[in-house]
């Protein structure tokens, strides 16, 4: 498009601009810097006197619209109401709106304003189109970006709350119903360890796919993250709500396969429903009900759906069921939190070379009301499961650090999956190791390899902090995961605890001794630890001894147990 500004002299049958040589000169160096614009001058007979900038907003070059009337560079459907605005302009009124060119499929931001008069008294307007096209495509992506899960495009947690949150409001308004099912995938874990992680992300689309074909249009289906999904029914009663849940169980059952190369697994899932009742309850309560009666579904055997019902919890004089059970289960940790009624017990971590305590595992436990100890697999996977396990795993931090300083010895401690993703966790740990005064180097975090693999981004930023600190870092339940491998390259770990599967009975299986030997080699070859736990007798430990573990834990070696006072040292004579 070539620049076509008025300059000295009349052009033939045109008034002419006061426009100064210089100032045409700054006005084309402006219009060929902005590349997205186009600026058009228009008088009183709405005709285009002066195009001008490097867009495009009609078909034709801007220039072959000069002298023609405003009306042809616009789309017949909204021609009308933008020259209203046009002529609003020369009546001294100022406009902007957003115009989408049928001609050019490309989207605009207008803006209409009168312009000076000129000399010979005729009014004259200025559009601007500023072209807005990928501006638009790039919030439209991040829109999309924050709206929906990446994996599956359905809707993400976030925004499957907001609009449960928004669709409960009109039910408290017009006396809506509706239902939300949560909807997650049995024994999953099984094909990421069995078929790799991609398996698993494969099958997770198959079922975002299964389930939106099965729904209506007026569903609203999301992923919530891992295997489970989440389904806003607007318009249904409880009865309805179970039709669909039955449905969807039976129609998983038949149509997701965990790989097309792969064994023809029939893939289930075990779904929750709650349903909107009188209550006024929140989005967040809604989902927990959901989630409570999902997980009864998965205790009567997975495969099938569960209904949460307020008098399971509230009503009946006998306690019924599981839901009230996690609710009472949940209730104890949230009160061993408040009334510090944690214990952390330790298992001794023996050095192979030395036969010396090298440190200690620390292990949770919860006081009960009789004051006897509740081991953690009782209570962690509810306090895990409803959003209770960072403020435990934080409680065992503060714990540790407290213990380290006072014993000087070296604790490693167990962090869960939901805690990596806490984005001030590493400055809660430097914070209290500064509080303390303690040497970073005698903490070491524990993450399961499944948790490291869950989210290997966040996993290394953890791990990245905590080396920053001073920490030390060991992967633990090593082997037990699909491609551990190449999982190692992408974070900074300092120690590898072997899975007990491959330990326990290692003196009976060379398969396992494999393994073992090549943890070993490889840790070795990194510079890093080796750790094996399972530890039950003295053979074993001479074997991992043999194949160069460099520290070992087990029953052999010391049970789970109170702490000792100070740091005693146990010697233990491997050899006899
Ligand atoms: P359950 O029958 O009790 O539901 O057992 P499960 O094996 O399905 O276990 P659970 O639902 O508790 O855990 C789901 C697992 O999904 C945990 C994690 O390893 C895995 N996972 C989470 N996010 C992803 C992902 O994006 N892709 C893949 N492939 N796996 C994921
Ligand atoms: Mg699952």
């Amino acid at each position: 498009m070539h620049l076509n500004f008025p300059t000295a002299g009349p052009i033939t049958g045109w008034p002419v601009l006061s426009i100064t040589t210089e100032r045409d000169a700054a006005y084309r160096a402006i219009a060929a810097s902005l590349p997205d614009m186009v600026v058009t001058v228009f008088d009183e007979e709405l005709t285009v006197r002066i195009v001008e900038g490097g867009g495009l907003v009609a078909a034709l070059p801007g220039a072959a619209y000069e002298g023609r009337p405003v009306a042809e560079l616009l789309d017949p459907a909204c021609r009308e109401d933008v020259l209203k605005r046009y002529r609003l302009a020369l009546a001294g009124g100022r406009s902007e709106f957003a115009y989408a060119s049928a001609a050019t499929g490309r989207q605009y931001g207008v803006t209409v304003c009168p312009l000076d008069t000129g000399p010979s008294g005729e009014r004259l307007g200025l559009a601007v189109w500023h072209d807005v096209t990928e501006r638009n495509e790039v919030h439209r992506r991040l829109q999309h970006l924050a709206d929906h899960d990446a994996l599956t495009g359905l809707l993400n947690r976030r925004r499957f709350e907001q609009e449960v949150e928004h669709h409960l409001t009109l039910c408290r308004r017009y006396g809506a119903r509706g239902a939300v099912l949560l909807i997650d995938v049995d024994h999953f874990k099984y094909v990421n360890d069995t078929l790799g992680h991609s398996a698993g992300d494969e099958l997770i689309i198959q079922i975002a796919d299964a389930l939106h074909s099965r729904l209506r249009e007026s569903d609203l289906l999301a992923r919530l993250g891992g295997d489970e999904f989440a389904v806003l029914l607007p318009q249904v009663d409880e009865a309805g709500a179970q039709l669909v849940a039955r449905s969807l169980v039976e129609d998983l059952r038949g149509y997701a396969r965990a790989h097309r190369d792969g064994p023809l697994r029939p893939v289930t899932a075990s779904i929750g429903v709650a349903v909107v009742g009188a209550g006024r309850l929140s989005a967040d309560e809604l989902m927990t009900q959901a989630d409570l009666a999902m997980y009864d579904a998965k205790e009567a055997g997975r495969d099938q759906h569960a209904v949460y019902r307020d008098e399971d919890v509230h009503g009946a004089a006998e306690p019924t069921g599981g839901i009230r059970t996690r609710l009472r289960w949940l209730d104890m940790v949230q009160a061993a939190l408040d009334e510090d009624r944690f214990v952390l017990h330790g298992q001794p971590i023996v050095d192979l070379a030395t036969g010396r305590t090298h440190g200690h595992e620390l292990l949770l436990r919860m006081l009960g009301d009789d004051e006897q100890l509740i081991p953690p697999n009782a209570f962690l996977p509810v306090a895990e499961r409803f959003g209770l396990i960072p403020a435990v795993d934080r409680w065992v931090i503060d714990k540790a650090i407290g213990l380290a300083a006072d014993q000087g010895s070296r604790f490693s401690i167990n962090l869960s999956a939901k805690s990596l993703s806490q984005p001030d966790l590493v400055t809660f740990i430097a914070d209290h190791i500064g509080a303390a005064g303690v040497d970073p180097s005698v903490l070491t975090f524990e993450i399961t390899e499944t948790a490291a693999m869950t989210n290997i981004a966040l996993a290394r930023t953890f791990a990245e902090g905590l080396h920053d600190l001073g920490c030390r870092l060991s992967l633990d339940d090593f082997g037990a995961g699909f491609g551990t491998f190449s999982y190692l390259k992408h974070l900074p770990f300092d120690e590898v605890k072997i899975d007990g599967e491959f330990v326990s009975g290692c003196t009976h299986s060379s398969f396992d001794q494999m393994v073992i030997d090549a943890v070993v080699r490889m840790a070795a070859a990194l510079g890093k630890t080796t750790v094996a736990e399972f530890t039950r007798d003295r053979e074993t430990a001479e074997l991992l001894r043999g194949a160069g573990v460099t520290y070992a834990q087990g029953f052999y070696l010391g049970r789970p147990g109170p702490l000792p006072a100070d740091d005693a040292i146990t010697v233990h004579t491997l050899k006899q």
